[in-house]
């Protein structure tokens, strides 16, 4: 077998592992807190792997339980107690099925348009959308409202059609203004017009349970395009969406 750099190997994801990773150890523990704690970087694209889908949820349930049950064994817990050894599969399947399901592009809800019959031309807003994402430099929970708007171009979305394209991208490990921005353009292709405002508010569990341990921030991202670029179009938006 020809010499590999380690590092090349490592990009299969069949290969994985999680012994010999360097990073652990070195000196970009300071920059890498710093990233997370301002929460820098948010292409507007989800970093994936190219490979990410050529394994199924069911192998990737089996190797992510092994990896969790390597971390909790670390940490020390007894894994023949009754109530962890369930644990490392119930984690690898929450995180496959549940709370990272919106990687997969598969599961991107398909959205209806329907004519526009009563020639409504006005703003549309659905405001306090619940919304429950991960925070991707913490894994912990964010958890928030989304309110979003829209002037119809001739045509209208069913309204629970919304809420589920906000889930589908809240269901990755995020950071707030990309996930602010995916749930505009989607909105914006969907419904083939540019008027569309999305504003997020949001408590990140990661700022509330460790660092700063503040638990009264929220953070508000917005998402602003077509007429909603406009002041008086987007002070009404702000309006409506106030309670
Ligand atoms: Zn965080």
């Amino acid at each position: 077998m020809k010499n590999v750099p380690v590092n090349l190997k490592a990009k299969k994801l069949n290969d994985m592992i999680i012994e010999n990773d360097s990073r652990l150890e070195n000196q970009n523990d300071l920059y890498d807190e710093e990233i997370g704690d301002n929460h820098i970087g948010d292409a507007y694209n989800t970093p994936m792997r190219p490979d990410a889908f050529d394994i199924s949820d069911d192998e990737k349930i089996k190797k992510i339980s092994v990896h969790f049950e390597q971390i909790m064994n670390i940490l020390g817990l007894d894994l023949k107690d009754d109530s962890l050894k369930g644990t490392p599969k119930r984690v690898a399947k929450m995180y496959v099925k549940e709370i990272f399901r919106g990687l997969d592009p598969k599961e991107k809800p398909s959205i209806a348009l329907f004519e526009n019959k009563y020639q409504y031309k006005e703003m549309l807003v659905e405001r306090d959308i619940i919304l429950y994402s991960t925070c991707e430099h913490h894994f912990v929970p964010i958890i928030g409202k989304a309110h979003v708007a829209y002037i119809p171009n001739g045509k209208v979305i069913g309204l629970s059609k919304i809420n589920r394209l906000v889930q589908y991208y809240a269901q990755r490990p995020q950071v707030q203004e990309r996930l602010n921005n995916q749930i505009g353009e989607a909105l914006k292709e969907a419904l083939n017009t540019q008027h569309v405002a999305v504003v997020i508010e949001a408590q990140h569990l990661c700022v509330a349970v460790r660092g700063v341990k503040d638990v009264h921030s929220s953070t508000v991202t917005a998402f602003y395009s077509g007429k909603f670029k406009e002041e008086n179009t987007r002070n009404e938006f702000l309006n409506f969406s106030k309670k």
